[in-house]
């Protein structure tokens, strides 16, 4: 796997494709500046070497068409202030203005590209807007892992444009060995902690990871799905009826691959889906009809625990409660505690797709565990087992 500490820039110019898909408010002001910071390092070395880089990146959906609210100058002096070095920005992402401002960057400096959204060709992975991309860099860098899991003109096309000439950032790289610590050489006892509110939407990763880990923790609304089908009482819980055989075929299917699953025993009922409804303990096969099962019970979250601490490799993702609800939040907080007990143990402990990460980020475990996914859809797919068309770009 080549990165950008197998080049010296000196002299260089670097096309870097970054994720500066950032969220603005109402006066074009950066509310989040996570993904500036995460592409830093990367940006930080070339320019240390002696190379100058040139940025590409997307914001919003603007389906091909400019349009001043998407424009990435709004971001221009955010990030020109996180780097530490005044950011150039021009008007467009090819063309005679992106050459002519390429051809007179220094050694040193930094040019942010407009928007690659507002021509429709990077969407479509057009060939020759991946040309005319290519013309503006010497090496091509890929540090987006957030839309590494898209064939565009920008993420993977473009890197046909420059032969050996291409690597992964540091952001990329530790996305990929942290995936691979996971799910190619995980030390074992490898535990998943899979929540979320449905079996449907994360059945393709449970089906990829059952030959790779010794436990599954199943939480969340996904849990009642799994209980009603070996035959409990789980009154108006979210449950998905017609995934039913699929739940105990994967119980089955675990059976026979020696993989340990661990469902609730316990849960925190509601008589309503409310911060402020009535709440009780019960058994998770007993939820009376009239109640619903919104967060993990203490049995359960001590049961949890246990199989979390003498895990040596922890994946979690999704939710174990309705975090967004303070009530709700006990369980999602307790396994964020057990697995940070886990890291400071030795284990190594990853985040990854979707909720769990704004779950980790909202209860500040985000520098307690090993490593927390900065791509949400290019994370499932690689718990899918599939293979990111931007990452094979560059490994071609
Ligand atoms: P996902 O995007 O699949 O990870 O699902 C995350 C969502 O699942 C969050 O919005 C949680 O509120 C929701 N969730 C977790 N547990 C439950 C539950 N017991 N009942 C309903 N929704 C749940």
């Amino acid at each position: 796997m080549k990165t950008i500490d197998d080049f010296d820039f000196k002299g260089k110019k670097a096309l870097i494709r970054v994720d500066f898909n950032v969220p603005l408010d109402g006066e074009f002001k950066l509310t989040d500046t996570t993904r500036i910071e995460a592409a830093k390092p990367t940006i930080i070395k070339i320019l240390e070497d002696g190379g100058s880089a040139v940025l590409m990146s997307h914001l919003g959906r603007p389906k091909g068409q400019a349009q001043e609210a998407l424009s990435l100058k709004h971001i221009v002096s955010a990030v020109s202030e996180i780097i530490g070095v005044k950011v150039n920005f021009v008007e467009n992402c090819v063309g005679w203005e992106a050459e002519e401002a390429v051809s007179k960057l220094k050694s040193g400096e930094i040019l942010l590209l407009e928007n690659l959204r507002f021509h429709a060709e990077e969407e479509k992975g057009d060939e020759d807007f991946a040309k005319q991309l290519s013309a503006l860099g010497d090496i091509y860098v890929n540090d987006a892992f957030g839309t590494a899991h898209r064939a565009h003109a920008s993420t993977t096309v473009v890197a046909k444009f420059f032969e050996d000439k291409k690597c992964f950032g540091y952001l990329l790289a530790r996305e990929i060995e942290s995936i691979d610590k996971v799910m190619k050489d995980g030390e074992k006892p490898v535990t998943a902690i899979l929540g979320g509110a449905k079996v449907s939407s994360k059945i393709t990763i449970i089906e990829n990871i059952l030959n790779k880990i010794d436990h599954l923790i199943i939480g969340g609304g996904m849990t009642y799905t799994f209980v009603k089908a070996k035959g409990g009482k789980i009154g108006d819980s979210i449950c998905e009826d017609d995934k039913q055989e699929l739940a105990l075929d994967i119980l089955k299917r675990a059976e026979e691959k020696g993989v340990k699953v661990h469902l609730p025993v316990d849960v925190i009922a509601a008589d309503d889906f409310s911060n402020k409804a009535n709440t009780k303990e019960t058994a998770v096969d007993q939820i009376p009809d009239g109640w619903q099962g919104l967060d993990a019970g203490p049995k359960t979250l001590e049961l949890f625990r246990e199989v979390i601490l003498q895990s040596k490799t922890i994946l979690w993702n999704g939710p174990v409660g309705v975090f967004e609800m303070e009530r709700f939040q006990n369980g999602t907080k307790a396994v964020g505690y057990a697995i940070e007990e886990a890291t400071q143990k030795g284990a190594f402990s990853l985040v990854g797709g979707g909720d769990s990460v704004a779950a980790v980020k909202q209860f500040g475990f985000e520098d307690k565990v090993s490593y927390v996914s900065t791509g949400g859809g290019a994370m499932l797919e690689s718990l899918e087992g599939k293979t990111l068309p931007g990452i094979a770009a560059i490994l071609k």
